[in-house]
């Protein structure tokens, strides 16, 4: 099996691109590109592709360029920082696919929000792209396991390191909670040996 089996649509990868764009800048996207060998990449990619084009290996290479330009901490601040801008553009083109944009999902209580935005934005990742996620429930916490995950796709490491997901997360909840922040952390990451990578969100808003 080739290591280029897995894929996200073009239409996804250039919204990573366009989150990335926003935080490190047009000049450090660019050097980024350079130093992970992935120059024919550009936010300008056609939206309208919706071709599985964009492989796990190098969403992967992406954030260790990341990691290698800004150094591990400094690199994990702008991954959740991406993955926050992220979420905006991918509301653009996914958001009434999902159905959360729409005023009667609006409406719902909060955590029947949280309950159905997780759901169906897991879906949007198992239908669309190769990455699977497994949504699990308790009564305090949402788990979203990634089962395939191209952010630490074939990367070995003693934490986890899905950062951009985290941050994508993030603006998620906040963003169908009308504006509260809620605690998400990655308690376990494929790279460490996990079988998944969990992303732990805490039902109960912080404000
Ligand atoms: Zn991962």
């Amino acid at each position: 099996m080739s290591n280029n089996s897995f894929y996200y649509p073009q239409k996804m990868g250039r919204v990573m691109l366009l989150g990335l764009e926003e935080v490190i800048g047009k000049s450090g996207l660019a050097s980024i590109l350079t130093l992970g060998g992935l120059t024919e990449l550009s936010p300008n990619l056609s939206p309208q592709k919706t071709d599985k084009s964009f492989s796990f290996e190098t969403i992967c290479q992406i954030q260790k360029s990341l990691e290698q330009q800004y150094g591990p901490r400094g690199g994990r601040g702008l991954a959740l920082r991406a993955g926050r801008a992220c979420f905006k553009y991918g509301l653009k083109e996914y958001g009434s696919l999902m159905g959360i944009t729409e005023l009667a999902f609006r409406l719902l209580p909060l955590q029947t929000k949280l309950h159905v935005g997780a759901k169906s934005f897991a879906n949007l990742f198992n239908k669309h792209t190769d990455q699977k996620v497994r949504i699990e429930e308790s009564e305090d916490k949402i788990y979203w396991h990634i089962e395939q995950c191209p952010l630490c796709w074939e990367r070995t490491t003693n934490e986890p390191i899905c950062h951009l997901a985290v941050g994508l997360l993030q603006e998620a909840v906040y963003w169908l909670s009308g504006g509260k922040v809620f605690t998400i952390e990655e308690t376990a990451c494929i790279a460490r040996g996990d079988s998944a990578c969990t992303i732990e969100i805490s039902k109960t808003p912080l404000s």
